[in-house]
């Protein structure tokens, strides 16, 4: 099968080598010019194909998926280190805060009791670099700064405190942005005197002094981005791995023409790719023994025509070229008879075939007695038989009820006797047809004859289309008008079965060579 140049087809491994500008001398052609935008076009092509395919789509859910899973796990991360920097820094405040209080507070002893605020003139606080201090009284007054911070947001800060309800089992902070720069915490502890609130503490440092959460922001945000780069890409690659059972499906489709049903995916993965891939190879065998059948039965049936044609073709061109005597007319025109017969006969047998292929015949059930239809065919039969010295007998005949058509039941009958009658026809043969019910509901119709047989590695195929056993001697041009002639077209027991199996039934043959063939049909 040779590769299509279609440029719709993206997919195909083999248009990257039918790109025109790949030749040299393609380019130096001015006429290659044109050859140009269809290049473009193929390219635009292959993006739009990109953009509209599954590959492309699957990971781009599956990248939006892998993001929202991110961007909530990276939440929840920064969520408990931001939680984690700010425990770490009230503990450490809550050290530095007990020290410097004790330090006030022995400051104040040592100047005396009722003394306020400690902190004299002659008492400092050692402050570390970036700490801030802010002491106030208990109306939220600015009693004295330490650290670097401007008046106004020390003002506000110290009235934040105030504000902040009371609590000895909880620690209250304030978080605030000192001179528009880094967070700072500020912890507020009251200052008591003989159980009197006389002002506020507040001692702030930086949250987070080692810039612990804006490194974790940016590598939370660089390896998420950087994950979700590979896992898009690896999303892309698994998704383009995945669908190429689809890929290699599409390709046969296209790679199959009217007449060659020979391709197959041959893709037996054990998931549902596998499984489409199987089923699709399945009905390409189906279809492929469908056509080969009607090519052999379209070759068989002109086979079949052509044979009795050039008979009578060569029989009267041979009587015309001279003149013949009366006996001889009369032989060629027998056999043009015959053979018009035989065709007459073998339209009707493929016409029928065809109807039958088609679905389009129609079976009439109506109930009747079988035993009664079989009497009906023997005694159709009965001159024929008698005619070729062959006794056609009846045998045990029931009342044999069934429900079916019984127009195409009788052929079938009439093709087993006209068999039997055709092949053993000789001294001493006998036909007998007989009925039995088989179990309640199956019917059972046997013709049996005591002719020459069929040898046995014929049995398998005898209800082929143009089977003969014997296909020389069923047309003979010398014989076809004498008595030894037994034309026959291959297609009797096909139309036998056809009808059995039409009926819910089956055909069975037995044969003995020399002792004789018996033909059982059982109806459901
Ligand atoms: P045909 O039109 O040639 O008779 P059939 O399909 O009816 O075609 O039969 C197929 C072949 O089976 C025949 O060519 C014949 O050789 C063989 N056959 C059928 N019935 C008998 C029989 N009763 N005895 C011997 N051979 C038979």
């Amino acid at each position: 099968m040779s590769a299509t140049s279609d440029p719709m087809n993206a997919d195909r491994p083999n248009t990257g080598s039918q790109v025109p500008a790949a030749n040299p001398t393609v380019q130096q052609n001015p006429a290659a010019q044109s050859q140009k935008p269809g290049w473009v076009e193929h390219q635009a092509q292959r993006l739009t194909n990109l953009m509209h395919s599954v590959r492309l789509r699957l990971s781009l859910w599956f990248g939006l998926v892998l993001a929202v899973i991110m961007l909530l796990f990276s939440g929840f991360v920064y969520y408990r280190q931001a939680q984690d920097v700010r425990d770490t820094a009230i503990t450490r405040l809550l050290y530095r805060q007990r020290d410097l209080y004790s330090a006030m507070m022995a400051a104040g002893r040592e100047a005396g009791e009722n003394r306020w605020p400690y902190y004299s003139s002659e008492f400092t606080f050692e402050l570390d670099e970036h700490e801030v201090l802010l002491i106030s009284d208990s109306q939220g007054e600015l009693s004295g700064v330490w650290g670097e911070i401007n008046e106004t947001q020390a003002e506000e800060i110290a009235l934040q405190v105030e504000a902040l309800p009371i609590d000895h089992d909880k620690v209250r902070a304030v978080s605030v942005q000192v001179n528009n720069g880094p967070a700072y915490l500020f912890l507020p502890t009251p200052i008591y005197y003989e159980n009197r609130l006389l002002g506020w503490m507040v001692l702030g440092q930086p949250t987070d002094p080692q810039n612990q959460l804006p490194r974790l922001s940016f590598t939370l945000a660089l390896g998420g981005a950087f994950t979700l780069l590979i896992a898009l890409a690896g999303g892309f690659w698994l998704a383009d791995r995945a669908l190429w059972p689809v890929k290699a499906i599409t390709r046969t489709a296209r790679e199959i023409g009217e007449t060659d049903l020979s391709q197959r995916l041959n893709i037996h993965t054990r998931d549902e790719l596998g499984e489409l891939a199987g089923t699709f190879d399945n009905m390409l065998n189906r279809l492929e023994a469908a056509f080969n059948r009607q090519r052999q039965f379209t070759a068989d049936a002109s086979h079949e025509l052509r044979t009795p044609l050039t008979i009578i073709g060569l029989e009267t061109s041979r009587a015309l070229k001279s003149a013949r005597s009366s006996e001889e007319y009369r032989r060629v025109l027998n056999v043009v008879q015959s053979e018009n017969e035989f065709m007459t006969r073998l339209v009707g047998e493929l016409l029928m075939l065809a109807r039958m292929d088609a679905g389009q015949v129609k079976l009439k059930r109506e109930p009747f007695d079988l035993s009664d239809l079989a009497l009906e065919v023997i005694e159709r039969y009965a001159p024929l038989a008698a005619d070729k010295g062959v006794r056609l007998e009846a045998g045990d005949l029931p009342e044999l009820p069934i429900q079916g058509d019984r127009q195409y039941l009788s052929q079938m009958i009439g093709n087993l006797v006209d068999n039997a009658i055709k092949y053993s026809a000789s001294g001493g043969a006998r036909v007998i047809v007989e009925t039995t019910q088989v179990q309640n509901s199956v019917a059972c119709l046997r013709v049996i004859d005591n002719g020459p047989g069929i040898p046995a590695e014929h049995l398998p195929h005898l209800f082929d289309r143009f089977y003969r056993v014997d296909s020389a001697r069923s047309h003979n041009p010398d014989e076809s008008a004498g008595e030894q002639a037994i034309p026959g077209s291959g297609l009797g027991l096909s139309i036998v079965q056809w009808i059995a199996r039409m009926h819910g039934g089956s055909v069975v043959v037995e044969s003995e060579v020399g002792k004789g063939t018996t033909f059982t049909v059982l109806l459901a």
